[in-house]
């Protein structure tokens, strides 16, 4: 089975494919989407729910395929949750994504966070076959240690664990991920219609 990843990041699809790996999962190819497609899908969903499935729906109107498409972002307890679905546009770029953080916490006691992923299967007919989340709880650090990793790893301290997402390698990392979590919700759904 050929399965779409619904993403115009070709890392995402390599750490799916690695993920994959790690866990021996190997029913089903997990694919690239094709460019000359132009996928630009509008994420205006209110969770994370909502925007993974439309940019499956989006991937599967244009492709006619299998498609998977995740949405993920940090959420803060003492922020209510935020920045939440707004991750990726908290601030201009990732170092101040980080600052904005770590100043909206400055004398902060409760530093509780948690990494989401919603992922949402579409099939080949467009019918959602399978929704699901992984969550990942840790607590945001007073200041950035690591250098693996992308976006909020440097600040995210990983519960019962000393390490930060950045301070992992990339198969740590992957074995308890957010994305991982789910993914390995998706693997389990796929067994089953094989
Ligand atoms: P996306 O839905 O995977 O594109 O993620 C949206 C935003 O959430 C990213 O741009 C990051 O700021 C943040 N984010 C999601 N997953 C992670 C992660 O594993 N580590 C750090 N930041 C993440």
């Amino acid at each position: 089975m050929k399965i779409i990843i619904a993403t115009q990041n070709p890392h995402k699809v390599e750490e799916i494919k690695e993920i994959a790996k790690l866990f021996h999962f190997c029913g089903a190819e997990f694919l690239p989407m094709d460019k000359n497609l132009n996928f630009d899908p509008v994420e205006d969903g209110e969770t994370f729910e909502e925007n993974s499935f439309i940019k499956a729906a989006e991937a599967n109107r244009l492709s006619g395929e299998y498609t998977l498409a995740d949405d993920s972002g940090l959420c803060v307890e003492a922020l209510e949750g935020a920045p939440g679905i707004h991750s990726a546009r908290y601030a201009e770029t990732p170092q101040k994504r980080i600052d904005k953080l770590l100043d909206a916490l400055k004398n902060i006691e409760n530093r509780k966070a948690k990494f989401v992923c919603a992922m949402t299967l579409v099939g080949p007919e467009g019918d959602v076959l399978f929704t699901t989340r992984g969550e990942c709880r840790g607590e945001i650090t007073l200041s950035q240690s690591g250098t693996h990793g992308f976006g909020y790893d440097p600040v995210f301290r990983v519960k019962g664990s000393e390490k930060t997402m950045a301070d992992m390698t990339e198969d740590e990392k992957n074995r308890i991920s957010h994305r991982s979590l789910a993914l390995q919700k998706v693997f389990e759904y796929l067994k089953t219609i094989k």
